[in-house]
């Protein structure tokens, strides 16, 4: 079904601006228009008027935007900045730092008008992207604000190229004005309210007596808008089940369908990123759920219910925080959780997707070396950044954090002998947090403790503070899983023996040279002392050509091997020893003979309705 938002002809735009102005818009209000007479070469080009300004104004624009913990220095794309007072006379403008500029209005006009140019050529959901096609706009990246302007209403006016028929966004659209016309209450929901423009489809459907929209942008010609809508309202409906409330008016998935991916959350909508294709592989599609269901369940956990320091965020530094495994990885595990629980995904498939996520953990010598809640901290410099050391010192606080939510669930559904879970302890911290001041760990521990009427501190000092290997086994005894292969013990040697052969180091091909990407820690290839970038020319005198695992394999049994490589244009020889590794060791499944609790609190976990005999 196609849009039934009402489309205006864009020649009224003009008309409406000119309205704007003569209405003299209460003078505090900042009033932005976006025009876009170089779209095809990927500028759009803001005008930003703000009232009642001092003499010496500063203006800025975030260096970061919420969900995303970058610094991107988002001013780096700005271009031609200019500013006049309200008839129209040049005022002088400076750069004081990288991100704000300061407006001469010593004449003492109420008012003046920023006008600058933005490229826009990186497609992803946080930064902006605008072609000949379409245009989507990330509010941090595109509004010059002022700190005296915080809390004031924001209003857009948006100027569409002729070819493109509509401006989609969560902010309130003030139709009396016309097509193309949004408000925002404050910045914060200005920034929080991406735009995309350009001849999306849009897909209505209802749940809980609320309206969402699925907007297709971009090529979707090979998607079944409809079916891909009724799929969201199944996952829809779980998240506001679990949460026993929906606190949004509206909510619209921003589909932007145009060979790129990832996904960020909003307040009352959420962008997403995908492919053409992604509606023709079952994998692709169910993947794309999964994005789906996690952003979905931002709406109330991180949106709403945030830490304490994302309270009120500082668009200009950092802002450090530990508790990115619940705003990540709760939300990482929920995301699974809701496609088992809707049905979209079988038991099986949820045990791989939990056996992936426990292997990228415990595969990762970085887990050794950086706590969940030091994760969340330097999120900044490290998660965003990453290198090719990165899986040696570091962990994913939405892996390590969703596996943990796996286990502190189990733990509260043990220790409550399954009369309550996580979905409580969730709930409990919207009700208390949720709008407010928000929460810190501490608070989390409180409500578990409260919850499961135990002392669950040293268990979460472990997980979230420490470094210490996770255990597994409780969980896993509760539910009636166990790993294909124990991780020791005689099994775990066998395996190991039959296993592929194991160096430690990863590969990549380029021009025809097989060269070292990545080195794990402490593996075979490092204690060899092969670097990154090193080329890898030869085993044993005879020459790798496609792949170097099958190589290698080909001396399985022999001790080690000598490899022949080329560092810096220098050839030399490394002496490689040759370990095997069992692959499947840290895979779950379901124990061959559950007990008849064992198959209970797995139907209670998943929502599975319990089997007559
Ligand atoms: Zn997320």
């Amino acid at each position: 079904m196609m849009s039934r938002v009402p489309i205006f002809p864009t020649c009224c735009i003009f008309a409406v601006l000119f309205v704007i102005s003569g209405l003299a818009v209460a003078a505090e209000k900042v009033k932005y228009k976006l025009i876009f007479p170089e779209h095809e070469n990927h500028y759009v080009q803001v005008e930003a008027s703000f009232g009642d300004c001092g003499p010496q104004q500063q203006v800025f624009m975030p260096v970061w935007t919420p969900g995303s913990y970058l610094i991107r220095e988002y001013a780096r794309h700005v271009d031609s900045v200019e500013a006049s007072d309200a008839k129209g006379t040049k005022l002088a403008i400076k750069k004081v730092n990288k991100n704000r500029w300061q407006v001469d209005n010593s004449e003492k006009q109420s008012s003046f008008t920023v006008r600058y140019r933005i490229y826009c050529n990186e497609l992803s959901v946080r930064t902006n992207f605008v072609d000949s096609q379409f245009a989507l706009l990330n509010g941090a990246a595109v509004f010059l604000t002022r700190n005296e302007s915080s809390e004031q209403e924001h209003v857009v006016a948006i100027e569409l190229p002729s070819q493109w028929k509509q401006a989609v966004t969560a902010l309130e659209r003030r139709v009396e004005l016309g097509a193309n016309i949004f408000v925002a209450k404050d910045f914060d929901e200005l920034v929080d309210s991406p735009i995309v423009a350009g001849n999306p489809n849009l897909h209505p459907f209802t749940v809980g007596g609320i309206e969402h929209f699925l907007v297709n942008l971009g090529d979707a010609s090979l998607w079944d808008g409809d079916k891909a809508a009724s799929d969201v309202a199944k996952i829809v409906a779980e998240h506001q089940k679990m949460w026993g409330q929906s606190p949004y008016k509206r909510y619209l998935f921003l589909n932007v369908i145009a060979e790129s991916g990832g996904g960020l959350e909003h307040d009352n909508s959420t962008v997403l990123l995908t492919s053409r294709w992604s509606f023709r592989s079952p994998d692709r599609y169910n993947s794309w759920l999964g994005l789906v269901s996690h952003e979905f369940f931002h709406t109330w956990n991180v949106r709403r219910l945030r830490p304490k320091v994302l309270a009120n965020y500082d668009y200009e530094v950092e802002n450090y925080f530990e508790e990115l495994w619940v705003a990540e990885g709760v939300t990482s595990y929920y995301d699974d959780l809701a496609l088992a629980r809707s049905g979209f995904n079988s038991t099986r498939k949820h045990l791989e997707d939990l056996s992936k996520r426990i292997r990228s953990l415990q595969n990762k010598n970085g887990r050794l070396k950086q706590s969940l809640a030091l994760s969340s901290h330097d999120a900044w410099i490290k998660f965003y950044r990453p290198d090719e050391n990165s899986s040696n010192t570091s962990i994913s606080y939405y892996n390590k954090g969703s596996v943990v939510a796996f286990l502190l669930d189990i733990e509260i559904r043990r220790a409550t002998e399954n009369k309550k879970s996580l979905d409580d302890v969730m709930r409990a911290l919207y009700e208390k947090y949720a709008l407010k001041e928000g929460y810190s760990n501490a608070d989390v521990l409180a409500e578990v403790n409260q919850i499961t009427g135990k002392d669950l501190s040293e268990w979460f000092d472990r997980a979230i503070y420490s470094t210490e290997e996770l255990d597994y086994q409780a969980a896993f005894d509760w539910l009636g899983l166990k790993f294909v292969v124990p991780s020791s013990g005689e099994e775990a040697t066998k395996a190991a023996a039959n296993g592929p052969i194991w160096t430690g180091i990863s590969t990549k091909t380029e021009d025809g040279k097989t060269l070292v990407s990545s080195i794990v820690e402490s593996g075979p290839g490092f204690d060899a002392g092969i670097n990154v970038d090193d080329e890898i020319i030869a085993v044993n005198d005879y020459r790798v050509s496609s792949s170097l695992s099958e190589l290698l394999d080909q001396f399985k049994g022999d001790k080690e091997v000598e490899l022949l490589i080329a560092r810096r244009g220098a050839l030399s020889k490394v002496k490689l020893k040759m370990e095997t590794r069992a692959s499947s060791i840290w895979r779950v499944e379901l124990v061959k003979k559950p007990t008849v609790e064992q198959k209970k609190n797995l139907a209670t976990w998943l929502h599975q309705p319990e089997k007559k005999k």
